[in-house]
């Protein structure tokens, strides 16, 4: 630990305690005493009236001696009702990438579901797969999750760890990372390994999107990130791939809370906007909420689903699980059909991996046009219209 307490020197006049934003600080037979939560933020030494608390030299070596202890990229693979998530896959793709970079092993951690699915992990570039099949994951909870996770850090020293930034890794990850007391980056857009120190960078937008910000976890490990569901590409799939499955134990975890029921959202969305093939996205200049029938008729007949920016959102036009973009889903269909959407950054970093994108605006200056692989200027009610009249002929359907 890079700080201590001289006890000789300490008073105990307690001046140091709320110095401390980590509650590392306590009294112990009236000294003031360092426990396991101090993070070295350095922030009690000058607080200390009698010099008491000391910074020793050559911490930060030691915590870098510390660092490399650990070795192995890692990714939760999250499962529902069975079924690996299809981020898991996303998840192992850059894994590898990560792995490889850095010569060492990709693992993947299944918890619930079968033999099957950790199977699976390992076409998809596991090297190897922990899987606790223990009736405690059957719904999601936090507390069982944290539990094993945390427990298996502690174990195995990853120094790398990856989640999804579903609803389940949003709520379970962050715990995880404040146990083992590391760093946390949610919603990376991109991450790679720096050739000189071997750190992870994790690349993700900040200040409102109109920047890149690189964030590092240098002194602590495993260095945790989650990234949404599709921002990153699957890895190739090898029927014929091989790997380890290590069965883990559950059997003493005990959760406080129990899981009485879960209730599906209903949603009126047709096809859920972030596995749809086709997406149909419409913004202000749809200038109405009605134009959003409009889209819906046109998704329809592409079998895709509808999509909206922030502004048609706020707008009440249209409700938030269509929106697209930063502060919304981030997508990565087939073809993605921009409606009356001008390419606001913080749209962009939405739907720009989208294999094919057309824009519609009148506008032909829209920074939207620059991300298209096909730019129709003009008016939207003319040419969408235009677009189902000629779908409709093409498959014979009545006018
Ligand atoms: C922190 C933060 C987070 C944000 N998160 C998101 C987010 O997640 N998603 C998001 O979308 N935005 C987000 N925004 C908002 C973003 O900055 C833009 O304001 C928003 O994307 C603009 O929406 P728009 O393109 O629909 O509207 P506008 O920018 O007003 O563009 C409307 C476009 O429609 C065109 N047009 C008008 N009439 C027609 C017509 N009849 N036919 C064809 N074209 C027409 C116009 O030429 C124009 O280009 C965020 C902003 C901030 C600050």
């Amino acid at each position: 630990m890079p700080v201590v307490v001289d006890s000789e020197r300490c008073k105990g006049c307690e001046e140091c305690l709320s110095s401390c934003p980590f509650d590392a600080l306590v009294m112990r037979e009236g000294k003031a005493h360092i426990n396991e939560y101090c993070q070295a933020c350095v922030a009690c030494v000058s607080v200390c009236p009698e010099g008491a608390i000391i910074e020793i030299e050559g911490g930060a070596e030691e915590a870098a001696h510390d660092v490399r202890r650990y070795k192995g990229v890692w990714i939760f693979a999250e499962q529902r009702e069975g079924k690996v998530a299809s981020v898991a896959f996303e998840l192992l793709g850059i894994g590898r990438k990560l792995a490889d970079d850095l010569a060492t092993s990709l693992s993947a951690l299944l918890f619930g579901a079968s033999e099957k699915e950790a199977e699976e992990l390992i076409k998809w570039g596991a090297d190897r797969v922990f899987h606790a099949a223990h009736p405690v994951f059957e719904h999601f909870h936090d507390e069982p999750y944290v539990h094993l996770l945390s427990s298996l850090v502690k174990e195995h020293r990853p120094e790398i760890l990856l989640a999804g930034a579903t609803p389940i890794g949003r709520s379970f990850f962050p715990r995880v990372a404040a146990r083992l007391r590391t760093g946390l980056t949610a919603d990376c857009t991109s991450l790679a390994i720096d050739a000189e120190t071997g750190n992870l960078l994790q690349i993700r937008p900040a200040f409102g999107g109109n920047i890149m910000a690189t964030i590092l976890c240098p002194r602590h490990r495993p260095q945790m990130a989650t990234v949404r569901p599709r921002v990153m590409k699957r890895g190739a799939y090898d029927e014929g791939r091989r790997g380890e499955i290590v069965a883990v134990s559950a059997d003493g975890i005990q959760p406080r809370t129990k899981v009485l029921q879960s209730v599906k959202e209903v949603s009126e969305c047709m096809v859920n906007l972030q596995e749809a093939e086709i997406i149909v996205s419409g913004g202000r200049g749809l200038g109405d909420p009605k134009g959003f029938a409009l889209l819906q008729e046109l998704a329809g007949l592409l079998g895709g689903a509808v999509g909206s920016s922030r502004a048609a959102v706020d707008a009440g036009w249209i409700p938030y699980r269509h929106q697209v973009g930063q502060t919304g889903k981030t997508v990565c269909p087939k073809i993605y059909i921009a409606c009356g959407i001008s390419g606001a950054v913080q749209h962009l970093v939405g739907m720009q991996s989208s294999d094919v994108i057309i824009a519609i605006n009148k506008n032909p200056d829209a920074p939207i046009f620059n991300v298209a692989t096909y730019g129709l200027v003009g008016d939207l009610y003319e040419i969408v219209p235009l677009l189902i009249r000629k779908i409709k002929e093409h498959r014979g359907i009545a006018q």
